[in-house]
């Protein structure tokens, strides 16, 4: 008999199942980003990054804090656009006020989701509220699929209810997880919840086996299916999976994101998602000439009430032309 590496073709086409060790856990490190100017924060970025630009639709993901930022005078973020994607917020820690151009007023606290979808167009303001010292939580951005990245823009709140997996707390603020689904809508496959993990116990979280995921820890340390993630990192896990086994040495939160791979190449620039280099210079144009330019109510962006200052102008766009990316493959 030959080994099993020599003829794999054969066994393949006769279906016969391989088992192997799985691919183990890759580990994306985060990238110290000063959001500077305003918002006088460092964030930790994850997502995107050179090695992978998605996880699902998930194509975006800051954490920081927790930041004591009384000094600063907290977080001021003017009105800004997005396009072709949806913004979640999710603190852990501290109070932020929300306003866009749909008319939405909404204060993100933890454990609720805020959540965005830009879609066509729009615009919106953050501002950490008077009272807030600290400052702890993780913004995330999910792509839209090109079937739904036209849609109008709207703005949703929940508050989802807590349950238990194995001793561990789970909150679903977007997608599915274990049959428990978040009320805010998406757009593809998807999950983003908050596990709260007690020490010294394995627990085994079931899984879309459809579903790539990423694990974020926030406090804590953890082992990924045995393979150890320190805090701030992302960890990677292929499809392919019913369950995922998470243990902590000590008490500790993490976020788990996941979805179907994304597949659609796409551009994503400043705050925008589009799809060709001349659909992003489009916007970048409308946001100049309607917002920055003069305040109309009727562009693609509409005009945020309630913020007392003036909106964000767009960065010059890069000499050269912005070209798509797919989504990696993995080898
Ligand atoms: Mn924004």
């Amino acid at each position: 008999m030959s080994n099993l590496e020599s003829e794999p073709d054969e066994l393949l086409a006769s279906g016969a199942t391989i088992t192997t060790e799985r691919t183990p856990l890759e580990i994306l490190l985060p990238r110290l980003v000063p959001l500077g100017g305003p918002r006088a924060m460092t964030v930790h970025r994850t997502l995107p990054q050179r090695q992978r630009s998605t996880i699902g639709a998930w194509c975006f993901l800051d954490h920081y804090g927790p930041d004591d930022v009384s000094a600063t005078g907290g977080m001021r973020v003017p009105p800004h656009p997005h396009t072709g994607l949806q913004t979640v917020s999710w603190l852990f820690e501290g109070e932020i006020e929300h306003r866009d151009s749909v008319a939405s007023h909404a204060m993100v606290r933890p454990s609720e989701v805020n959540l965005m979808t830009a879609g066509h167009g729009i615009s919106h303001s953050e501002v950490s509220t008077t009272e807030v010292t600290v400052l702890h939580g993780a913004q995330l951005w999910v792509v839209l699929p090109e079937k739904s990245r036209d849609v109008l823009p709207f703005f949703e709140h929940a508050v989802p209810e807590p349950f238990d997996i194995g001793g561990a707390t789970v909150r679903v603020f977007v997608g599915d997880l274990a049959g428990r689904s978040s009320a805010v809508s998406v757009f593809s496959p998807l999950v983003g919840a908050q596990i709260d993990l007690p020490a010294g116990i394995d627990v085994s979280i079931p899984a879309d086996p459809s579903f790539e995921h990423g694990i974020l820890v926030d406090t804590g340390s953890v082992t990924v299916c045995g393979e150890p993630l320190g805090r701030r990192e992302l960890g990677y896990l292929d499809p392919g999976r019913d369950d995922i086994t998470l243990r902590a040495a000590e008490p500790s939160r993490i976020l788990l994101l996941g979805g179907t791979p994304f597949g659609e190449p796409f551009i994503m620039w400043w705050n925008f998602i589009g799809r060709t280099h001349e659909e992003i210079v489009e916007f970048r144009a409308e946001w100049q000439r309607d917002v920055i330019g003069a305040a109309d109510p009727d562009g693609r962006f509409g005009t945020v009430g309630g913020y007392d200052g003036r909106a964000l102008p767009a960065p010059e766009l890069p000499t050269v032309r912005l070209k798509p990316r797919a989504a990696p493959t993995r080898s």
